[in-house]
């Protein structure tokens, strides 16, 4: 079977970084959607249990529901649930939506500062406080997300400029309506190592605490911290045959031995999460030459050995399949067997 493995000393040097720039580990919140980026869902919340984070967000009630018991805060970013929650907070991420919130449900407000893709406008804030007063939620935060928080352009600049001035209406809404004090946050990864000081209550921090950060060149500070990779993937070996100069390998025959050697079929193909795009175009960090296409349940290689390090950082995998770390991490699926260390 292929497998993956966890470093647990690289995910908690990675949150050591996170937390020194936050100033607390209070003040992360974990992003384990789809799967902990494919890592495993409880697998990492254990562990960021154990390092002493106390916050998550994730996509869905399914995924909130099995680390439930783990974390003292969930943030779910795209669900309506059926019944409210101690632990658990909602997302608001439109007008319409506001009204099929269950009456006392915990929720926290998207405000969308330019990225058009969630969130009320800003011009709609008034009429959202109206709304979730009405429905008798209990609005603990507004929030929003960056575009190009990763990119260096102007967007970040403008968008946080955005969310300032929604910030400043929403507290004095808050009062007016009768809420709590808020809790504000915007920061993704990218966008959290940006802020030279971060005074936000809160970050989401998803792919830096899973080491695979992509950023351009010009952010050489946050490039120079020494983020680890948390995963790599093995495959075992199927079968294995000699290979004569010229012979063809695979679906199309697309390898052509360039000398007799050895060839052998590890059990990792597209059906696994193995981006087929990279067929024909990959060679793992011990040099091993992928030979030909990627097939649903295996690929082969030149080589020999029973087991092999398909990657140990998805970035460099990204790259051959011309895709993000994200989509190389998340398309791994659930079944393959993950193993801390
Ligand atoms: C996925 C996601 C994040 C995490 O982004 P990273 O770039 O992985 O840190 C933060 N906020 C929201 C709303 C997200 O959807």
């Amino acid at each position: 079977m292929a497998k993956i493995t966890l470093n647990k000393n690289n995910f908690f040097n990675n949150l050591d970084i996170i937390a020194e720039h936050t100033k607390t580990k209070d003040k992360i919140a974990l992003v384990l959607k789809d799967n902990a980026y494919g890592h495993g869902l409880v697998e990492v919340a254990t562990m960021a249990r154990e390092y002493g984070i106390k916050r998550g967000v994730v996509k869905s009630q399914k995924e909130a529901e099995q680390i439930e018991h783990l974390l003292e805060y969930i943030l779910v970013l795209a669900e309506i649930p059926e019944k409210k929650s101690e632990t658990i907070r909602y997302t608001i991420n439109d007008l319409s939506s506001i009204k099929k919130f269950p009456h006392a449900t915990k929720v926290e407000l998207k405000v969308d500062s330019g990225m058009h893709r969630n969130g009320v406008a800003p011009s709609e804030l008034k009429e959202a406080f109206s709304m979730i007063k009405e429905q008798g939620l209990i609005l603990e935060a507004l929030f929003t997300h960056h575009r190009s928080a990763d990119e260096l352009s102007g967007a970040w600049f403008w968008q946080n400029d955005t969310f300032q001035k929604a910030k400043e209406e929403a507290k004095a809404l808050a009062q007016e309506f009768g809420f709590g004090a808020l809790r504000f946050h915007s920061a993704n990864s990218a966008s959290l190592f940006r802020h030279v000081e971060f005074s936000e209550d809160m970050a989401r921090v998803g792919i830096a605490a899973y080491g695979c950060m992509e950023l351009s060149s010009a952010f050489t500070p946050v490039k120079e911290k020494k983020f680890k990779p948390v995963l790599s993937l093995y495959a075992k070996k199927l079968s294995s045959r000699t290979v004569k100069k010229g012979e063809r390998v695979g679906y199309g025959g697309t390898f052509e031995a360039r000398e007799d050697c050895v060839v052998s079929n590890y059990d990792f193909g597209y059906g696994a999460g193995f981006l087929r795009i990279s067929s024909n175009n990959y060679t793992t960090p011990h040099d091993k030459e992928l030979a030909g296409r990627i097939s649903m349940d295996n690929s082969s290689f030149v080589c020999q050995e029973e087991e092999i390090l398909i990657f140990e950082d998805a970035s460099v995998m990204a790259k051959a399949a011309q895709t993000i770390s994200y989509e190389v991490l998340t398309s791994l699926k659930a079944d393959i067997k993950r193993e801390i260390f």
